[in-house]
């Protein structure tokens, strides 16, 4: 079966217009999930930000004449029920906020992999107005990646100190 560059680039986009579904859906029991006001606000503003992202990817869809179209993302699921997972084992324990900093890095991370790629497939493809509204989520997911690290920084010794004071807990 023979796939256009074209055809390519809409099945990577219809995969994260679920994707930013999901993620939209999982984010919620994070923040009720961390202890750290901080980590709370800044996931609350990334949920507002993926809510507005999925208004964008729908421009992208117009952009190319096509209606929006979803299609599962088993990478998007794989890493959102692991971070489910993780999080879960850290509930209440010293380390859930670094955890739960973990689970929603990955996230980002899968979500700039793709993004890059879709930028750059939409200027091969002589779109610009969709490249630079890739670009604009691009940089949302970014920034929202820098400010889990700097939150991380901090996290991440407090979890580390407690394991130590709790050690009878393993
Ligand atoms: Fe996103
Ligand atoms: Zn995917
Ligand atoms: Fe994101």
């Amino acid at each position: 079966m023979n796939s256009t560059l074209k055809s390519l680039f809409l099945d990577q986009l219809a995969d994260m217009y679920d994707s930013e579904h999901r993620i939209t859906k999982a984010l919620p029991k994070l923040i009720e999930t961390a202890t750290c006001k901080e980590l709370k606000t800044a996931l609350e503003s990334h949920l507002r930000e993926t809510e507005g992202q999925i208004g964008i990817l729908e421009r992208v869809f117009k952009t190319f004449d096509e209606k929006p179209n979803q299609t599962r993302c088993d990478a998007i699921v794989g890493i959102l029920s692991e971070g489910d997972t993780i999080v879960k084992k850290n509930k209440k324990a010293p380390t859930v906020n670094a955890a739960i900093i973990a689970a929603a890095q990955k996230v980002e991370h899968y979500e700039i992999a793709t993004y890059g790629c879709l930028r750059a497939w939409a200027n091969t493809l002589g779109n610009n107005e969709a490249a630079g509204l890739l670009e604009e989520i691009l940089d949302e997911e970014k920034a929202a990646d820098q400010s889990l690290n700097e939150l991380s920084e901090e996290k991440n010794e407090e979890a580390l100190e407690e394991v130590e004071v709790g050690s009878a807990r393993r």
